[in-house]
């Protein structure tokens, strides 16, 4: 059984609108606050702001928390789904001046479409090529000063002269089990639903310090409380509801625990390439790189190599094994 997938309007209306409601992330939000701050004082517009960091900690709610604070409306957009210039040039035209432009998956953007993003976030001019052969002439259309807010899951992805033009990158880290505790209180107490300490501290150790988990967790939790108990979340009530799902003590889901138990049983502790890992669990190489192994490889159970991924010993004791001594030990230094 898979984790209840994210619901759209439930995602939205816990969204933290402001920072003092943004839980963690402490540095990251304090240069946000300062840099609008100063862009507010000087009367000026926002300068450009890349957030990089794994899905579901928080990228899109600071873009749209960055924008409230500029008192600015946002247009939402992703990488993959601006297919041609001339949806670029729609988006970018229909932004007032100091708009929030935000762009998810920016790593997924098309090289043309970004060539012509790079004039726009420099001097907010577009230079489109209509007609083609002969007939081909360029229009420039002048743009108002706006801000983009890219956000991407893959730092690494994004070309040098696109990084090069943030003003600011910023990168969103896991968040601690504190913090967990007090973003499931916040939503409970949003969602209506009665939950103890001991309850929210049980869901937060199984969140691999991600919010969203946390919040698919809890509206899991609410249900399973509502037909099986009394409605309250107490550790017990969380404990069983979150054994149904197959989440362990340590965050661990199924597919955690399949690329893991790959990994050695199938792969002998690696190193095996990303794409071999992935046929091997029936999983997609892209989710698994990007959901799956960031996590696995902070809390130390899989390692990147040059040669492919890694078990580290965390993973053998995780399924119950000891870890191999030998040559192999090399790899996990
Ligand atoms: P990303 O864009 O990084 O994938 P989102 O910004 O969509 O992640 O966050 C996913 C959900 O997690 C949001 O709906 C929001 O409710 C919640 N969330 C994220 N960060 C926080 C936070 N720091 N405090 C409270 N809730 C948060």
């Amino acid at each position: 059984m898979k984790p209840p997938e994210p619901d759209p309007i439930f995602e939205v209306s816990l969204r933290p609108p402001m920072f003092s409601e943004f839980t963690g992330q402490v540095k990251v939000c304090e240069r946000l606050a300062v840099l609008v701050e100063a862009a507010k004082m000087r009367g000026d517009v926002l300068e450009h702001i890349l957030l990089s960091g794994p899905p579901g900690l928080g990228k899109t709610t600071l873009a749209h928390i960055i924008a409230n604070a500029m008192g600015v409306s946002v247009k939402n957009t992703s990488g993959p789904v601006i297919e041609k210039a001339g949806e670029l040039a729609g988006l970018l035209t229909s932004l007032e001046k100091g708009d929030v432009l935000f762009i998810d998956e920016i790593h997924r953007l098309q090289p043309t479409i970004e060539e012509y993003l790079y004039p726009a976030m420099e001097d907010y001019r577009l230079d489109i090529i209509i007609d083609q052969g002969p007939q081909a002439r360029s229009l420039r259309l002048q743009l108002p000063k706006f801000t983009l807010i890219g956000a991407t899951t893959r730092a690494g992805m994004v070309s040098a002269p696109l990084r090069s033009r943030f003003g600011m990158t910023a990168r969103l880290d896991y968040y601690a089990a504190e913090e967990m505790h007090k973003i499931i209180t916040r939503s409970a107490g949003l969602l209506g639903v009665e939950v103890d300490q001991a309850g929210a501290a049980e869901i937060a150790a199984r969140t691999r310090g991600t919010p969203r988990t946390a919040n698919n967790l809890l509206r899991w939790v609410r249900d399973f409380a509502q037909v099986k108990s009394d409605g309250k979340i107490t550790e017990d009530v969380a404990d069983r509801a979150l054994t149904m799902l197959e989440i362990d003590r340590d965050g661990f889901d199924q597919w955690d625990k399949r690329v893991i138990e790959a990994l050695i049983h199938k792969f002998n502790g690696g190193p095996v390439g990303l794409n071999s890992l992935a046929v091997a669990i029936g999983e997609e190489a892209g989710t698994l790189e990007e959901v799956n192994e960031p996590y696995l490889i902070m809390e130390g159970y899989i390692k990147r190599t040059p040669q492919g991924r890694v078990a580290m010993p965390n993973a053998y004791r995780k399924l119950g094994l000891k870890p191999p001594a030998g040559p192999q030990t090399d790899l996990f230094g």
